[in-house]
């Protein structure tokens, strides 16, 4: 692999002979993305990263193939048919029983014979706690080059893959390039990319593929499943309103007030770092380059200084608020409503005007229903 810084980069300013990719690499086409199911549903990631595939199979002038590997039956199908109304052009497919549920021998044994069977020049990958394992995996197995947590992909001009994330502590960007092996892995966090629109689609060209394992030669076992109800999950990421506390709060007991404003808005909450590594917050809430990205429709910032390790995770939010007492805060650079005061006083009186405010909407709500209702009903 070889980095780049991103600004200039260009297949001019690498050394030459990086660029040179061996005969047994020539054969490779064509773009992958891996779509993620776990207990019957697809990680909306999965789509993200068709959005993403599909512009880069555009440039590239190739396929773009939809990888789906799970158990059999309606799931898998239903994985596949969506992947054809999200712009795949082929679907491979292994579904396998050993396969229900995600265990790193089998998924990686699947997606390696899939590689060196179909050869694709570009593997996209979500940056899930799943996906992040396989892709370390396939890595290491293909012998290949794989970016983490890239914040945008490209293709040069050679048609390189040009894989960007952020570096030295996320105040720098760095474009990456695996030059002389195939495939150029990458993997990217959910709400990274944007979701592409979903268009009904015939399904297309299948190509299955037998897992060729038998249960004994699987070392781990699943015994059962336990949800973990405290946590965040992808509900955060994918929420329409968030409210972030930071370290302005003061203490832990303070970070309720952003709670309770999001439980009024029917939103979920979230928070910078520095309250994860005080043990105030656990860490599926921390929002921003190490934690989770976010592109709510309103996000509400409270005490929270805008570092652009925490900008990253939030700026592909439709509205920001931030509420901050210094009014030279950086989060005012990016915010579109900035509120100068103290947080710990005006997010109570806040959370109050918004539960007066929605309780008298849907009184109102309920009483023009009972108008409409001739005998005055309530539609429910
Ligand atoms: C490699 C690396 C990765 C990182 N990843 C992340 C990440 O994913 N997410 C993240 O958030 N950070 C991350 N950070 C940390 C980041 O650099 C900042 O240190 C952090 O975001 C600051 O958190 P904060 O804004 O809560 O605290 P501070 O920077 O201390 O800001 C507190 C703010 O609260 C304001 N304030 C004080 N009192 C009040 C009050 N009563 N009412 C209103 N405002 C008040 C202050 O004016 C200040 O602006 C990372 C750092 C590194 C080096």
């Amino acid at each position: 692999m070889s980095t780049a810084p991103k600004t200039g980069a260009s297949p001019s300013s690498r050394p030459a002979t990086k660029t040179q990719l061996s005969e047994r690499f020539k054969a490779y086409k064509h773009v992958w993305v891996f779509i993620e199911q776990e207990r019957g549903q697809v990680h909306p990631v999965s789509w993200e990263l068709m959005g993403a595939g599909r512009k880069l199979a555009d440039k590239l002038n190739v396929d773009l193939a939809a990888v789906v590997i799970g158990p059999k039956g309606k799931a898998s199908q239903a994985a596949a048919a969506d992947s054809f109304c999200y712009g795949a052009d082929l679907v491979y497919m292994v579904a396998d029983t050993l396969l229900a549920h995600y265990r790193n021998e089998p998924y990686t044994k699947a997606l390696t014979e899939l590689v060196n069977t179909y050869k694709p020049e570009v593997l996209l990958l979500g940056a899930t706690t799943l996906g992040r394992d396989l892709a370390g995996s396939v890595a290491t197995t293909l012998l290949t080059g794989l970016t983490a947590d890239c914040t945008a992909l490209d293709v040069d001009p050679d048609g390189s893959l040009a894989a960007t994330r952020p570096t030295f502590g996320g105040s720098l960007l760095c474009t990456i390039y695996t030059l002389n092996y195939r495939p150029q892995m990458a993997t990217v966090r959910p709400r990274v990319m944007p979701a592409p629109k979903r268009s009904a689609r015939p399904i297309g060209r299948i190509i299955s593929r037998p897992l060729g394992l038998v249960e004994d030669d699987i070392l781990t076992k699943v015994l059962s499943f336990l949800p973990d109800h405290d946590s965040a999950g992808s509900t955060l990421a994918y929420a329409d309103v968030v409210v972030a506390g930071g370290l302005g709060l003061g203490s832990s007991e303070n970070f309720r007030l952003a709670r309770q404003l999001a439980a009024v808005l029917g939103g979920d909450f979230g928070c910078s770092r520095p309250l994860v590594q005080k043990g105030w917050v656990t860490s599926d809430r921390q929002i921003g380059q190490t934690g989770k990205t976010i592109r709510p429709k309103l996000y509400i910032a409270a005490g929270i200084s805008g570092a652009v390790q925490h900008r990253v995770g939030v700026e592909g939010a439709d509205l920001i608020v931030a509420i901050n007492t210094d009014r030279n805060a950086p989060i005012f650079d990016f915010a579109h409503l900035g509120i100068v005061t103290d947080a710990i006083q005006f997010l109570p009186a806040l959370t109050a005007a918004f539960r007066a405010r929605l309780s008298l909407r849907s009184r109102d709500k309920v009483a023009s229903s009972d108008k409409e209702s001739p005998r005055g009903h309530r539609k429910i």
